[in-house]
């Protein structure tokens, strides 16, 4: 195993981040925009804090903001869902996948994640004492393979972690690949853990296409949304986790011990925002093509090669052309010599990593991103 995963490490966002403070550089590693987020979203918070009740709110989160979820996710993606069963609301995302896997998965049991991994996933399994199975996806296209995954699934297997789009790559998958996942997992009892975080940070057209919503796949999902996410206001930590009753039990029982429950004025805002705001996510979602456009040509003057990105706030650029091997050195040096800061994708892995893409994240306003590209042409 990398050894970074030996025990819990200090994130890779959280190293950058602290070195970019440390060198006053500009910080395109940890993944967060510039923009401010929807105004009377925002607004209908400060009320609900002001004007609302400030106590605990229900374990399983406001009803109203798990009716505006099932609305949302029925409107955006045709998913059904009971909201008073299948719904709840955890303190963000990563709350939501440490719950899964707390709730799902016993010492000795088996999980697989695909490589590139999300950070957070591989220490929490660990954590867990469960033991980690890894499908590697290859570049370009980070295609899922049924043989792959298959020869990674056995009897031992408890939970498949998927994250789609995919972070650090910005690889969406399509329907296709999603039922590709549900033949390899035919005969399987394995749970899928769907974080579905960028679903709506996506581009070119596309369509999210749910977990949730793959007949093959409904009733062995447990499928993770983000308000931070969906409403560009990364610190709010409002995560929504849907699945069908019997698993959405289990998953309450760990929120329970972990958060019990989230800041019910972001409840009410959320659940505002979700029923109001379907212009304002269009709107972020061309901006936010633009900004990768901008972006990854910039990239390419400065000699690197771009990697094909359709959603999240990520593009990954291949060092290859410019004979660079050792992602985390060129990321260590760029911040301290060349004031900008980026995220090396040999992080990502936990055997034989990648070690020649770096991920920049292009949710910043056009002017940051001009001055981060000047950097860089300077530093290369
Ligand atoms: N999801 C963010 C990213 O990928 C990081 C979140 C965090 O810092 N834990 O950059």
């Amino acid at each position: 195993l990398n050894p970074v995963y030996a025990c819990l490490p200090v994130t890779v966002f959280e190293r950058m981040s602290q070195l970019a403070r440390a060198h006053h550089a500009l910080n395109l590693g940890q993944g967060f925009p510039d923009d401010a987020g929807p105004e009377p979203v925002r607004r209908k918070a400060a009320e609900a804090v002001l004007d609302g009740w400030n106590q605990y709110p229900p374990m399983m989160g406001l009803p109203e903001l798990r009716a505006a979820a099932s609305r949302h996710y029925a409107r955006w993606q045709g998913v059904s869902l009971d909201p008073e069963r299948e719904v709840m609301v955890t303190s963000g995302a990563t709350e939501a996948i440490a719950a899964s896997i707390f709730a799902l998965v016993e010492p000795g049991d088996e999980v697989v994640m695909f490589e590139p991994i999300y950070d957070a996933y591989l220490p929490l399994v660990l954590r867990a004492g469960a033991t980690p199975r890894f499908v590697k996806l290859t570049p370009p296209d980070w295609r899922l393979d049924e043989q792959a995954i298959r020869a990674a699934v056995g009897p031992k297997t408890k939970a498949v972690l998927f994250n789609n789009p995919l972070n650090p790559t910005g690889a969406v998958f399509a329907r296709e690949d999603l039922e590709t996942l549900a033949r390899a997992l035919a005969g399987s009892d394995a749970i899928v853990v769907a974080d579905e975080v960028w679903e709506h940070v996506i581009f070119d057209g596309r369509a999210h296409i749910s977990a949730l919503s793959v007949q093959s796949l409904a009733d062995r999902t447990i499928k993770i949304g983000s308000a931070g996410k969906i409403f560009s206001m990364t610190g709010w930590k409002v995560g929504l986790v849907c699945a069908r009753p019997e698993l959405l039990t289990v998953v309450a029982k760990a929120h329970q011990f972990l958060t019990f429950t989230t800041p019910p004025s972001l409840q009410t805002a959320v659940a505002y925002g979700l029923d109001t705001q379907d212009d304002w996510i269009r709107g972020m979602r061309a901006s936010l093509q633009a900004k990768r456009d901008r972006f990854s040509a910039g990239l390419r003057s400065a000699g690197l090669e771009p990697l094909a990105s359709g959603g999240t706030y990520f593009v990954n650029a291949d060092l290859a052309p410019i004979g660079v091997d050792d992602d985390v050195a060129l990321c260590e040096a760029l911040v301290g010599e060349g004031g900008l800061a980026a995220i090396p994708v040999s992080a990502f892995y936990a055997e034989d990593p990648v070690k020649t893409v770096v991920r920049f994240c292009f949710a910043k306003d056009d002017a940051t991103l001009d001055e981060a590209l000047r950097r860089l042409s300077r530093f290369l």
